[in-house]
């Protein structure tokens, strides 16, 4: 069987099929200067799935090295490489999709996505600016519902501008509140999953829908931003290093095999080729089911991608007032 077959996950649309590889490279946090290397190092060694992102502010030198590797005369072809994008928050306005979509294109080199997601359920106000804020740091919201974001996305497909639409940090309820009034059904739900947050609720009720769940953070974001020393790290978790021991695999290495052998599909993010490659060597052995269950039981519904502020004196979410929040409901 081809390997890259084996290491794809079916996303169906509603006329023809895609398969979207299990393992694809994030790129959040790759700076530029660092970012085309990764992308390069990425399609070089096997990588058919690179995760992009307006907001990362990275994607014309994603494009650089996409032009480098794919297309007529290069490498590989266009339709064996697949590419996402996401719609950022002040873009939701109907009046603004199409054109932040085409923006995304130019800055990749591309003529279409094979998936762009809605980054978030929640608006932000409508501009230019990507973070528009209040003075107490929280965001400035806008009233334009998911529902109508969702809407002018459909219209993308219609154009052919992307071949298929997906969401990212939805909540189930929401999740249903788009399959209620969509044309083009979503095929994919990105969000935070790693052992430390299994999402094993999202995931049936996704499944139940047929709709994929891609695992960002997969490795628990060691380089977020706003990461502090009190936290946990997943990737030192003994446990874990016990497990990816036994397997003489690196702990990164089994928390990826976990997530695949579940079905999920992993985006971990690397700017370093030897962990690009590690990464992507994860269809070579198989976790027993009691290691399975033991991963699963590290579960303690941590969320790491949860932006906080501080108000009087105290760490608050900072989107947490949105009318469209998605982390107030249980999953
Ligand atoms: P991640 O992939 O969980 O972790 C990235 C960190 O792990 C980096 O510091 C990286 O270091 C390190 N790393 C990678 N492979 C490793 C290995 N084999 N051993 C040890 N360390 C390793 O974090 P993430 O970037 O937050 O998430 C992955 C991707 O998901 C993002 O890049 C983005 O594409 C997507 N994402 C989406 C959303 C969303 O809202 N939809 C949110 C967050 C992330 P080096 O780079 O220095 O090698």
């Amino acid at each position: 069987m081809n390997p890259l077959r084996r290491s794809t996950l079916r996303v169906e649309r509603a006329r023809n099929r895609q398969r979207m590889p299990l393992v694809g490279l994030g790129t959040w946090k790759s700076a530029p200067g660092q970012v085309k290397q990764a992308v390069l190092a990425a399609l070089d060694c096997g990588y058919r799935h690179i995760d992009c992102a307006a907001v990362y502010g990275n994607e014309q030198e994603v494009g650089d090295a996409l032009a480098l590797r794919v297309g007529p005369g290069k490498a590989l072809p266009r339709d064996e490489v697949f590419l996402t994008s996401k719609l950022w928050n002040p873009k939701h306005d109907p009046e603004d999709v199409e054109e932040a979509c085409r923006s995304s294109l130019t800055h990749l080199g591309l003529s279409y996505l094979d998936l762009y997601l809605m980054h978030w359920p929640m608006a932000f106000r409508r501009g230019k600016e990507l973070m528009p804020r209040r003075d107490d740091g929280s965001m400035c919201s806008s009233d334009t519902h998911y529902r109508d974001t969702w809407k002018a996305m459909e219209n993308l497909v219609d154009k052919g501008l992307v071949k298929a639409i997906g969401l990212s940090n939805f909540n189930a309820r929401q999740v249903d509140d788009i399959i209620t009034i969509a044309r083009h059904k979503p095929v994919v739900n990105q969000v935070e999953c790693h052992p430390y947050l299994s999402q094993a609720d999202l995931l049936s009720h996704c499944r139940s829908l047929a709709v994929c769940v891609t695992a960002y953070s997969p490795l628990g974001s060691g380089d977020r931003p706003w990461a502090s020393p009190d936290e946990p790290s997943l990737l030192a978790d003994q446990e874990l290093g016990a497990i990816a021991e036994r397997y003489q695999k690196s702990p990164a290495q089994v928390i990826l095999r976990w997530n695949i052998q579940r079905g999920v599909v992993c985006i971990p993010k690397s700017v370093t080729a030897s962990r690009i490659q590690e990464n992507l060597r994860v269809f070579d052995f198989s976790l027993c089911p009691a290691y399975m269950k033991l991963i699963d039981s590290f579960n303690c519904n941590t969320r790491f991608i949860i932006p906080t502020v501080e108000k009087n004196g105290k760490k608050v979410w900072r989107d947490g007032e949105h009318p469209h929040f998605p982390f107030h409901d249980p999953y």
